[in-house]
């Protein structure tokens, strides 16, 4: 069998620590198995990088950042190649230009377009356990790129797709998938099986535990993938097509602090005009999410969006720049603002799903300035101050908690 694991942050933070996750590994390989291990940068070392970099200047070139980046994957993977030895098991580590992990030239948020798997296929014939750094790609400039804050998942599940790997186990520091971020709703309960789609939408509407991208990536290539804990042996949650069991109304909630909301006040009731928006954001690579537009009075309407925190500058200054050809008057920009969302396949075949939620919002006086559904989401934007407040008795109404 071939298996490929993934460390986080936290799971290799410390010396203590990378035993632990070697001596998993280790245990695996002295089953005849193939290990490829997957790491991210050591505890918090990406955000102590990204404030290294804004304390020489507050916009560093993407380019740099991405460079200054890969030392922190590179580190992990070194130490952890030498806990192994240390341990008299061969390994070897290698980052994103030895294996060969190509990527789309943009810094900061690229995606994985192909990975040569002939280095990591020799090495492992050589029955050397493979350690690959995270998170970090190479362009066709021969530069460093990164897959975007979390990638590390991403970089797993691409490599257990190219591998055609048996397993693809992600270890973190928590049990599993919950019902909700445990941290935020203390009575969140572990899922036992979520389907790819649930967590594609949790994982967007920001439930971290894994990378979004990781989850699209496994559901195309049908990666068998299973989020676990680093610390302990519990099961964990697989990922599936179709789960069998707990079928309930909702799988989870999600909250996504990072958005933002901007209105565009006054644009011209015509046709075009939205496009001509979206289309030079779009240009710029920024995401958009819920959308509004009001009903026109006197020839002109406005338009209301939200972006993510790490988009906003880019966004107002691109709009601002057009402001004539988008034929707006002003924009307004709201960032206290949170999205919350519940998640759920068994959505889709029972209606009044979106009321029960609204009905538990408005019993806990909370506002809804905006709304997004799909088939087995629905999503309202409201202040950040309610928030947390809102997502607990949200997952309550549910019947989520423990
Ligand atoms: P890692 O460093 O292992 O990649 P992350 O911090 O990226 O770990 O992801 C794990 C964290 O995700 C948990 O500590 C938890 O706070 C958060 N999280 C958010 N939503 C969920 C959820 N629905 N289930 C489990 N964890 C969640
Ligand atoms: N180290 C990177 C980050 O903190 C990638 C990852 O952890 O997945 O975002
Ligand atoms: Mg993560």
């Amino acid at each position: 069998m071939l298996i490929v694991k993934k460390f986080g942050g936290t799971s290799v933070a410390d010396k203590e620590k990378i035993f632990r996750a070697a001596n998993r590994c280790i245990e695996e390989y002295q089953k005849g198995n193939d290990v490829v291990v997957v790491l991210s940068a050591m505890g918090k070392f990406t955000d102590e990088l990204v404030a290294m970099a804004r304390d020489i200047t507050d916009k560093p070139p993407k380019r740099e950042m991405d460079m200054l980046f890969t030392v922190g994957e590179q580190m992990s993977v070194a130490l952890m190649a030498m806990a192994m030895h240390k341990l008299g098991v061969p390994a070897v580590s290698l980052n994103a230009f030895q294996v060969a992990m190509h990527t789309t030239s943009t810094y900061g948020n690229a995606r994985l377009k192909r990975i040569d798997t002939e280095r990591i296929r020799n090495e492992l014939d050589s029955r050397k356990i493979v350690i690959v750094t995270g998170f970090q790609g190479v362009n066709k400039y021969d530069d460093y790129t990164t897959l975007g804050r979390g990638g590390s998942d991403t970089t797993a599940v691409a490599l257990a797709a190219a591998l055609r790997a048996d397993a693809c186990e992600i270890y973190t520091d928590v049990d599993g998938v919950y019902t909700a971020d445990p941290r935020l709703v203390p009575k969140a309960r572990k899922l036992k099986e979520i389907t790819y789609d649930e967590m594609l939408d949790l994982a967007t509407l920001g439930a971290g535990v894994l990378h979004n991208r990781s989850v699209e990536m496994a559901k195309k290539y049908g990666v068998p993938l299973v989020v676990r804990s680093s610390m302990n042996d519990s099961e964990g949650t697989v990922l599936k097509e179709v789960t069998t069991v707990e079928r309930m109304l909702i799988s989870g909630v999600a909250l996504d602090r990072d958005a933002d909301r901007i209105a565009v006040i006054g644009v011209k009731d015509e046709p075009g005009i939205a496009f001509k928006l979206f289309d030079v954001l779009a240009k710029k690579n920024i995401n958009v999410d819920i959308i509004l537009q009001s009903i026109g009075r006197e020839g002109t309407k406005d338009i209301s969006f939200t972006v993510q925190d790490g988009d906003l500058e880019e966004a107002v200054a691109e709009l601002e720049k057009h402001q004539e050809r988008l034929t707006f008057q002003k924009l307004q920009v709201e960032k206290r603002v949170a999205k919350l969302s519940i998640v759920g396949a068994g959505m889709m075949s029972n209606p009044g799903v979106a009321a029960k939620m609204f009905e538990c919002l408005y019993n806990q006086n909370v506002n809804i300035s905006m709304i997004a559904t799909s088939e087995i989401r629905v999503t309202v934007l409201i202040q950040e101050k309610d928030a947390e407040r809102a997502m607990n008795a949200v997952h309550d109404a549910f019947g989520l908690a423990d």
